[in-house]
């Protein structure tokens, strides 16, 4: 089942956060400020974790980037909250 990133303004602000204090840069420009990238697919990992296909905002490059969140991370950011609950396959 996928699972599409729709991001409220309050979590794409914490998400940039995140992305900025994990020193996530875009591969073509450099640009530390990653957005989350609309209508991605978010990625369950083995440990609880969470993955979001981010962008980059500032050249709108091509790169597919993601974000990885701990356990924490994504339960802060409200991801569970929303309906989303880990594969159960
Ligand atoms: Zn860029």
């Amino acid at each position: 089942m996928a699972r599409k990133t729709r991001l409220t303004d309050p979590q794409d602000r914490r998400l940039r956060r995140i992305a900025r204090e994990k020193g996530l840069v875009c591969p073509d420009c450099g640009s530390s400020e990653p957005v989350s990238k609309e209508g991605g697919e978010l990625k369950d990992r083995p440990d609880g974790g969470l993955e979001v296909p981010v962008r980059c905002e500032a050249c709108d490059g091509t790169s597919e980037m993601a974000l990885v969140l701990s356990p924490e991370e994504a339960e802060a950011l409200g991801f569970h909250s929303l309906g989303w609950s880990p594969e159960t396959t």
